[in-house]
This record gives C-alpha cells, structure tokens and sequence, in this order.
C-alpha cells in the first residue's frame, strides 16, 4: 500500500489519484512516476513481459532453418532462395518492342532474340528471412 506520510498538506486539499488504479497517491510520487507503486510495477510486468514475447518470436525467426545455408549479415539459418531474371528489366515491353521491330522488318528480330535470351537468364538470389539481407549466389 501507499506510504500515508508522503502524503502532504496539498495532497489532502486536492488529492491526485492514480490513472491506472484510481486510488489517491502522494503528488511526489505523481510527479515522480506519475502512477501508484503497485501500477508502476504491474505495468512494467506487462511491458517486459511483450518484450519477452518479442524476442521469443524474433529467436523463432531466427532459429528456423530453412536448409539453404546462413545469411551473410545476421548468421541466421532462416534463409530462402529463389530464382530471379537477371536483366530485372521490363521483359514484356522488350518483347512488345521486339515484335514491332519484327513486324517494320524481319532480320533484327534474328540479332535481338539472343539478346533478350540473355536478359531472361535466371540468377539466384537468397534472402535472409530474419535481417531481411539479400544476395545473389
Ligand atoms: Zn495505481
Ligand atoms: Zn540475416
């Protein structure tokens, strides 16, 4: 329970109470901690618990190993891969620009079709599912 002495003349003519529990609390610790002991302490149990559930959860990310090997930056195990264009470009505006191309004339079809082979090979590409950490391999 509260300590009654901290309790000042100021406090009996104009309490102030706890917002959490609602029970008058001196104007010091007000001041101080703006809540009650008990409230100070019970929110503090909340708050340390979430965080405990947080890291629980960031370790679980962690932890889980996905097989393909670990990330680079966090040493995490959760790492996925897949397989990506290497051009990264817009391919179908490539494409549509090829068959305009093909239909004005016929023969740079035959010299930009390699091209856009070339563009369309894959890489692969892993990502941490921790960090978030990306790479080629
Ligand atoms: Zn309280
Ligand atoms: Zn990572």
């Amino acid at each position: 329970m509260n300590p009654n002495n901290d309790f000042t003349e100021a406090d009996r003519i104009s309490p102030v109470y706890c917002p959490r529990c609602h029970q008058p609390i001196p104007r010091a610790v007000s001041e101080r901690q703006r809540m009650c002991d008990e409230c100070l302490a019970a929110q503090d149990q909340v708050q340390q618990n979430a965080l405990a559930a947080q890291e629980q959860a960031r370790a679980q990310v962690f932890n889980a190993d996905t097989g393909v090997g670990p990330c680079p930056a966090c040493s995490s195990r959760n790492v996925i891969q897949f397989k990506e264009d290497a051009g990264g470009g817009n391919k179908s505006t490539t494409i549509a620009t090829t068959g305009v191309l093909g239909c004005l004339c016929f023969w740079p079809v035959l010299i930009v079709l390699p091209v856009l082979a070339l563009m369309g090979s894959k890489v692969t590409v892993r990502q941490c599912r921790h960090c978030g950490h990306r790479w080629q391999v």
